[in-house]
């Protein structure tokens, strides 16, 4: 089968590999229907993700059908439609029950996936834990419809959630790229009194005035005095960091009103600092990291309720074939992409 390798820093390329097979008895193969291209497949790409294994498949977002599943699988069967979770955990250990999937103890908790065993970028999958990795696609929701459900979209919710935003809220968002809209979309369901969007790209600030108008838009050079302007308690109550950007970090604490939450999603090509005398008596409450995509059960049923649509993501379309081709595009922001779907 077709699968697209990490070959070594800065190099990408489509190889012939043998199928995957079953190696625990809680594995499923899952053969891909559509997939995607993810900000942080790019950070493997430049060799900012030491723990990812050169040889392996990248990916970490797809859907797909099960075709064959380990004797200790009980929760899907061949044959079923599946989103496929960016983390591999375990379900049964101290964090694992507490939620925390992403910090499972398991050898392969965590972000694995097409990272430190062979993701989704190709026709199969191995899925390891997929009682846990794997949930069905409800009757009537498409492929496009479900294939951010286990990465994007997962990070997006859980980023709301940790928010403890409440209807009086004013909700900063600073990054509206890929993730940075799946996390709007799911503020938006929290129903805050007001939501601001911070970007810099005119084209994303385009995207969210005509899918979203009720949403304020800002570029980062007047976000702060906008933020100022706009709410009344000096600062944001909730700022959402989804860029990753040095100065969008700044611009986390900056614009966060006194007490406020902090929360850090986005993953940083190089450490930040944290300028604890400026911030001193601003008494801000951080949260910051990877997310814990345990909710996928719960995002698909809000599709399926049509509460959540992420498809006008979905700029491109590209075969497996041209998976090249459609790197370049999502790599280099060309042709206003926002997100690629990859049919293999
Ligand atoms: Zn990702
Ligand atoms: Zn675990």
């Amino acid at each position: 089968m077709l699968a697209y390798t990490y070959a070594e820093k800065e190099k990408f390329e489509l190889r012939e590999k043998s199928k995957p097979e079953l190696v625990n008895e809680g594995d499923a193969i899952v053969r891909v229907t559509l997939s995607s291209i993810c900000t942080s497949d790019l950070h493997i790409k430049h060799g900012s993700v030491p723990r990812a294994v050169p040889g392996i498949t990248v990916g970490h977002e797809m859907v797909g059908i099960v075709e064959k599943t380990g004797k200790d699988v009980e929760k899907v069967q061949p044959g079923d439609r599946v989103t496929v979770n960016v983390e591999t955990f375990c379900g049964k250990c101290f964090f694992c029950q507490k939620g925390y999937v992403n910090n499972c103890t398991d050898r392969d908790g965590g972000w694995a996936l097409g990272c430190r065993i062979d993701g989704g970028q190709a026709e199969y999958v191995r899925v390891p834990f997929a009682d846990q990795g794997l949930n069905k696609i409800p009757e009537g929701v498409t492929d496009e419809e479900a294939l951010f459900v286990g990465d994007i979209l997962a990070t997006g919710f859980w980023a709301a959630r940790i928010s403890e935003i409440s209807s009086e809220d004013t909700v900063l968002i600073l990054g509206a790229g890929p993730t940075g809209i799946c996390t709007l979309l799911c503020v938006m369901l929290k129903k805050p009194a007001k939501i601001i969007v911070c970007e810099k790209d005119p084209m994303r600030i385009q995207f969210i005035k005509d899918h979203y108008p009720q949403v304020l838009t800002v570029t980062p050079d007047r976000a702060e005095e906008f933020v100022k302007t706009e709410c009344p308690r000096r600062g944001a109550d909730r700022v959402l960091e989804v860029a990753g950007a040095k100065e969008t970090f700044e611009l986390a604490w900056r614009c966060a009103r006194p007490n406020g939450i902090v929360t850090v999603v986005a993953l940083y090509e190089e450490p930040q600092t944290l300028p604890l005398p400026d911030m001193y008596g601003k008494n801000l409450t951080f949260k910051t990291g990877g997310v814990d995509g345990c909710d996928c059960e719960e995002i698909l049923e809000l599709i399926r309720q049509k509460k959540i649509d992420t498809t006008p993501l979905i700029t491109h379309r590209f075969s497996l074939r041209d998976i090249e081709k459609a790197y370049d595009i999502f790599e280099n922001k060309k042709e206003n992409v926002i997100k690629i779907a990859v049919t293999p």
